[in-house]
């Protein structure tokens, strides 16, 4: 067995993870990733759950394995020039972020949007290696993507980046090694580039993307599966609670992927979503979203969410995506993008009598934001469990393509609830455990990582 003996900080001296070890420890990461506030965000959402286990644990401690969580395992970055439909050359940046793979091959997805930065990237990666593990797959995590804004452009010039992407992106990726998917701006048709890409330059014919079409090596449920495995969840959050979803009032945030299948699945189960949204602003419709409109804009005319009310009389839109918080409602699924429920939202959501949040994006909420549902008894469920449903499905097809074989709609979904269910039980367990009972963040942070650490602490210092 090694030996595994700090070098330096106060695990060195054989100090505890102590409020003040915890500060120097910050400070440490801040330092060390300059700018990259969202990482850091991130970083201390876990690091109040590893002072629990810590205390417990203190092997893992000694073993330092949180700090060596936070240093990504590999992080790549490079060019991705391309040419745009007038001959002009265009550059972007891309990145993969390969963070743990303990517990199997790197896998989480690409996010091109403009914002994009390595701190975006690092974030997401990170949050990843603990929602894969809670997924009960055999999956590691990372995360990738670009500052290139697919919004606008033709369907020529997003292939051409997906390409000139690719030929960077090839040779770090492989179906054992790291499988990225979608995210924020990546959906069919650019995986559908990605991979035909890969494949060439490859000669091989692999699962290495997930979320591929039907027709070549995709999986049923994987489109609808963040948003279906996020309401199967708060299924169990509100069935803890005497509720379930008939009669609902629900906002949910964003039109994309998330949301869209989000809503669909609320529809199905009784619930009644009154309001969406995009970066432009929000609908509402007292009579309840109409799914098929918001599909037909957002899927196949890749329109804006403001032209809903050329088609629904009695919706309203408004201008600026903040304002949808204020729309009164039983259950929030925020489900488009990080730090989109401040204080002052959150706040919001209370006085109007919202009674659950479950988190189809990842890191909606702030610090203050989560500090405020939980201090006025809103049942809150985080993005690294309540959004796992996405994952776990990729990892579904990885099993399929390794198989050469696919499952049929009804078994995929079946499955999907199976684990969704299960990771909401690590969760309540892990919180009972730590004496958190209830407390959804603590148990989904609790039980991602020692997953992972136990994994580390058996494979020694790698
Ligand atoms: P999509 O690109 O399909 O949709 C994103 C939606 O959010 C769009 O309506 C978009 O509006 C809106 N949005 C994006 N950025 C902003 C912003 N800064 N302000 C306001 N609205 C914004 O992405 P997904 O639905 O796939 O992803 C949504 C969230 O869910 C992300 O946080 C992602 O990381 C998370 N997630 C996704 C998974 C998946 O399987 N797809 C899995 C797990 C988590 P607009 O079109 O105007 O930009």
């Amino acid at each position: 067995m090694i030996e595994e003996v700090a070098s330096s900080g106060p695990a060195a001296a054989g100090e505890a993870f102590t409020d003040r070890y915890r500060d120097e420890f910050m400070a440490q990461v801040k330092a060390k990733n300059p700018g990259e506030v969202e990482f850091h965000q991130a970083v201390a959402e876990v690091a109040e759950s590893v002072q629990l286990i810590y205390q417990k644990r203190p092997e893992l401690a000694k073993a330092r394995i949180f700090e060596r969580m936070v240093e990504p395992e590999r992080q790549i970055m490079f060019r991705v020039p391309w040419v745009d439909d007038q001959g002009r050359v265009q550059i972007n940046r891309g990145f993969r972020v390969e963070f743990s793979s303990a517990i199997g091959p790197y896998k989480g997805g690409l996010r091109f949007h403009p914002s994009v930065y390595l701190g975006i990237i690092k974030f997401l990666g990170f949050e990843q290696v603990f929602k894969n593990a809670l997924t009960t797959t055999p999956i590691g995590g990372g995360k990738g993507g670009s500052d290139f804004d697919p919004k606008g452009k033709s369907d020529n010039e997003v292939m051409r980046f997906c390409h000139s992407f690719m030929n960077e992106l090839f040779r770090h990726i492989g179906p054992d090694t790291d499988v990225p998917a979608g995210d924020i701006g990546v959906g069919g048709r650019e995986i559908g580039f990605l991979f035909g890409q890969y494949k060439k330059l490859t000669n091989t014919f692999t699962g290495v993307l997930t979320g591929k079409g039907l027709g070549w090596g995709g999986s049923l449920v994987r489109t609808e599966a963040t948003g279906y495995g996020l309401v199967y969840f708060v299924s169990q959050m509100l069935q803890d609670m005497g509720m379930d979803w008939k009669g609902r009032k629900v906002v949910v945030s964003g039109s994309g992927n998330v949301a869209i299948y989000a809503t669909q699945k609320v529809h199905e189960l009784g619930g009644k979503v009154v309001a969406m949204s995009d970066s432009g602003g929000y609908i509402v419709d007292e009579a309840g979203i109409d799914l098929d409109t918001v599909r037909r804009i957002k899927e196949v005319e890749r329109g804006r969410i403001r032209e809903y009310v050329d088609a629904r009389r009695g919706a309203q839109f408004i201008e600026g995506w903040e304002g949808i918080w204020t729309v009164p409602c039983d259950i929030a699924l925020p489900s488009a993008t990080q730090n989109e429920i401040d204080g002052k939202a959150a706040r919001t959501l209370v006085t109007n009598g919202c009674k659950a949040v479950g988190e189809g994006a990842n890191m909606p909420s702030t610090p203050e934001a989560i500090d405020i549902f939980q201090d006025s008894g809103v049942a809150f469920g985080p993005a690294k469990a309540a959004n796992a449903g996405g994952v776990a499905t990729s990892a579904l097809e990885m099993m399929q393509n390794s198989m050469r074989l696919s499952w049929h709609f009804d078994e995929v979904d079946r499955r999907l609830r199976v684990i969704m269910n299960d990771i909401y039980k690590q969760c309540t367990d892990a919180a009972e455990a730590f004496g958190k009972s209830g407390n959804l963040v603590a148990g989904a942070n609790i039980a991602g990582f020692t997953k992972v650490a136990d994994a580390m602490l058996a494979q020694g210092v790698v």
